[in-house]
């Protein structure tokens, strides 16, 4: 229950769906949490809920696509806490539809929070990890970073950066002892650790479910689970690795 006590973990995108379930999967192992996201009511939310269950966390409002937010978020976040330990770079946007009607903008947006803000993240967060000799940073991809359905563009491509981008950190911070690795979520049913305010209740068919070998779609809890182990000493000797949590739907041969 104590597996990362002493440990500073930042999860970007905390407020809410996936990255709420990693921020309180880390807490209940005992570290402090810091919760980067632009939606203030999630982020608030999310950091009394976990000191309500009596660990440590802080909201700290952060845009990832902005450079300057991203340095003040991480100098917040030590001048709290004195480290950062672990860095889990989650924020994301969608960024879908038709490529003859989708604005420019759409690309830009997707492309700027999901791969840019990934990259300004580790790149604050590395000085710190670096002066311990000891850091650990997980970037959530998609399974859609090497599989697609009609009009994922900007997403997709943002998604499959974070590949190119996990391993050339893997590679330059590896004599610092930082590991970078990241997760595939496929099909997550997020309707549970949406805001209060904003529960949606996305229901998924049995159809859905039964796409996948494993019976069923995931749930954020199954996101977390893969990120405390990537995290953890138990997964010491990988790095530059992506881990594809999907209830095997990707290596299903579909036949129409
Ligand atoms: P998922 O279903 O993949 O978990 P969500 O939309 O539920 O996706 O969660 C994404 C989180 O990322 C939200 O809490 C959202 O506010 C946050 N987010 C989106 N854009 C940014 C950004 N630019 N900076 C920080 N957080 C962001």
């Amino acid at each position: 229950m104590n597996e990362f006590k002493n440990k500073t973990v930042i999860v970007t995108g905390g407020g809410q769906g996936i990255g709420r379930a990693v921020s309180r999967a880390f807490s209940s192992e005992g570290a402090r949490v810091v919760i980067a996201d632009t939606d203030v009511e999630a982020g608030l939310e999310n950091e009394k809920f976990i000191k309500s269950s009596g660990y440590e966390a802080a909201y700290i409002k952060t845009d990832v696509s902005d450079a300057a937010s991203v340095r003040a978020m991480v100098a917040e976040a030590i001048r709290k806490y004195d480290t950062v330990h672990i860095l889990v770079n989650n924020a994301a946007v969608s960024g879908f539809g038709n490529i003859f009607e989708t604005p420019v903008e759409e690309w830009d947006k997707a492309i700027s929070v999901n791969l840019s803000g990934m990259y300004y993240c580790a790149k604050f967060c590395a000085p710190h990890m670096r002066d311990m000799n000891y850091g650990n940073i997980i970037n959530m991809a998609s399974t859609r970073a090497f599989m697609s359905e009609p009009d994922t563009e900007p997403y997709s491509a943002s998604k499959g950066g974070i590949f190119a981008l996990t391993h050339a950190l893997a590679i330059s911070l590896g004599q610092y002892g930082i590991r970078v690795n990241s997760v595939s979520p496929g099909w997550i049913d997020v309707s549970s650790w949406k805001k209060s305010s904003a529960a949606k209740q996305e229901v998924l068919s049995q159809r859905d479910h039964k796409q996948h070998p494993a019976g069923r779609v995931g749930i954020p809890e199954d996101i977390a689970q893969a990120c405390l182990f990537l995290a953890s000493d138990k997964s010491g000797f990988i790095t530059g690795e992506n881990l594809t949590v999907d209830g095997g739907m990707t290596k299903k041969m579909i036949y129409e």
